[in-house]
């Protein structure tokens, strides 16, 4: 059988080419590092996260991501398999250790008879004899084929920042002050309910922290990023300081769920988290700080926070910029490209976003163009399971007004609002109608069921 391309070797890319070898097919796969690196990527691993070593929540009875997970473990995800044997603990998240899950990723394809692993840069248009392609290159994809897949498809990417947040050396926090508990206690996957180091703030120690991060020295924006969003559900922290002197207080600095064991009756003012960044347990990441302050400005603020006075960084804080299509408009229901079928894309290129969204996107145009090389039929995914509402998002569920203008597609992380509503808003045992966080928590509930349900059923058929 004639190979399948693959090109980039990150969540998406080793994903699809798992997928396609699993169906029988043989795939080559190119991944430039180390031959030519990126802005965010340190090693030469394949599947590496650039920023948290987060797939974030894994309950899939109540959250969208969650029943991601569930989905792609069902469908023999790789991604899934090797995050699930190198988690580390994360309240009700599943965390990974970033070495040890690359590290598995890569060996898993290595050997796997039907893959071969080429490095080095696809630096325009794949060669017109690769009949089957997946572009899977992700928001730093290099420029040279970036302005390739630009010429083609006539559309301008949008390109804008999302920030990396700082990672301190365990042994440098001051346990004095800070100490280890997860919100409301939550115990999840290897967890303790004690997986965070948080660092309570008083109202004073608040208000010059946020003074701070305001007056901070910033990286500038050079001209042509000037109008560029930002990456949804990654602000920068000085951004969401200058939105309101409360901003933080209800957002990554929140106060709730948490007690000092020193100061049980004082509730702190606001609270800052850091989660378990590798396996040893030696470095934690500051939740929700990414930034785009300066390096020497970083250290000075970061300090402020009581607890991390003497804070060494493994990793201080940076800005990157994202590339993606407008994908409902330019790809066809199995993510070919509409100008030129033999191109497939998957991953954050294709408009979604977060490493387990660009991992699932992986997974299935893996399997599209597995099915497509065998001949088989290509059964599209019922649009009320987690993995056919984000492939719908991308590939038509977004529907541009006149309002919205050409350019109204954005990425987005999975989440309930892609699924198609309920037939019939579910109710309490007793007949009644649910109201409030019982009703939330209900209509989750069905909607992961009818999921569950209906990937049986397409399963089975297929
Ligand atoms: P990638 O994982 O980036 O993989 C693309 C691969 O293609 C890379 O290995 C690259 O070297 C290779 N490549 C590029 N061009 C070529 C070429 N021409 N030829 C050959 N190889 C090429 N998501 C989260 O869920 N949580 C986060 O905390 C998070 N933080 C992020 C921080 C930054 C700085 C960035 C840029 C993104 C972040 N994302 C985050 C978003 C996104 O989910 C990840 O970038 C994710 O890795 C995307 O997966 P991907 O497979 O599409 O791309």
């Amino acid at each position: 059988i004639e190979p399948i391309h693959v090109i980039g070797g990150g969540l998406a890319g080793s994903e699809a080419t798992w997928q396609i070898a699993q169906a029988g097919v043989p795939v080559v796969l190119h991944e430039m590092r180390p031959v030519r690196g990126t802005d965010a990527h340190k090693t030469e691993g394949l599947a590496e996260l650039v920023c948290s070593n987060s797939f974030r929540s894994d309950d899939a009875e109540t959250n969208a991501v969650g029943l991601l997970h569930q989905e792609m473990r069902s469908l023999g995800s790789l991604i899934m398999a090797k995050g699930d044997a190198n988690q580390v603990p994360a309240g009700g998240a599943l965390a990974v250790d970033r070495d040890g899950f690359s590290d598995a990723v890569t060996a898993a394809l290595e050997s796997h008879p039907l893959v071969t692993i080429e490095r080095g840069e696809i630096a325009g248009l794949p060669p017109a004899e690769w009949s089957s392609v997946i572009v899977a290159t992700g928001p730093l994809t290099s420029p040279a084929l970036a302005e390739a897949i630009l010429g083609l498809t006539g559309e301008t990417s949008l390109a804008f920042f999302d920030a990396i947040a700082p990672i301190v050396y365990r042994e440098s926090i001051n346990m004095e002050i800070a100490w280890f508990q997860s919100r409301y206690d939550k115990v999840g996957p290897g967890g303790t309910g004690k997986d965070y180091i948080n660092c309570p703030m008083t109202k004073e120690q608040y208000d010059a922290f946020v003074d701070a991060l305001i007056a901070g020295d910033k990286t500038e924006f050079k001209e042509w990023e000037a109008d560029t969003p930002y990456f949804d559900g990654c602000l920068p922290i000085e951004v969401m300081a200058e939105r309101g002197r409360e901003t933080l207080r209800h957002g990554p600095m929140k106060p709730v769920g948490l007690t000092d064991p020193r100061n049980p009756d004082k509730k702190p003012y606001a609270i800052v988290q850091l989660r378990q960044d590798n396996a040893l347990g030696t470095l934690f990441n500051m939740v929700g700080f990414q930034t785009k302050l300066k390096y020497g400005a970083q250290g000075d603020i970061f300090r402020m926070i009581p607890g991390l006075e003497n804070a060494e960084f493994a990793r201080l804080g940076g800005i990157h910029r994202n590339t993606y299509l407008n994908s409902p408009k330019l790809l066809d229901p199995t993510l070919r490209l509409k100008a030129m079928p033999r191109l497939r894309f998957a991953g954050q290129i294709t408009g979604c976003e977060g490493y387990v969204e660009s991992a699932a996107v992986g997974l299935m145009t893996g399997r599209f163009a597995a099915a497509e090389r065998l001949g088989r039929p290509i059964e599209p995914l019922p649009h009320t399971t987690a993995l056919g509402a984000l492939i719908n998002h991308i590939t038509g569920g977004h529907i541009e007004t006149i309002d919205e203008g050409p350019r109204s597609f954005q990425p987005m992380n999975v989440n309930f609002g892609l699924f198609p509503p309920l037939a019939q808003a579910p109710k309490a045992e007793d007949g009644k109608r649910l109201r409030g966080p019982a009703k939330a928590v209900a209509r989750k509930k069905a909607l992961t069921d009818r999921a569950r349900a209906d990937l049986a059923a397409w399963l089975s058929a297929g």
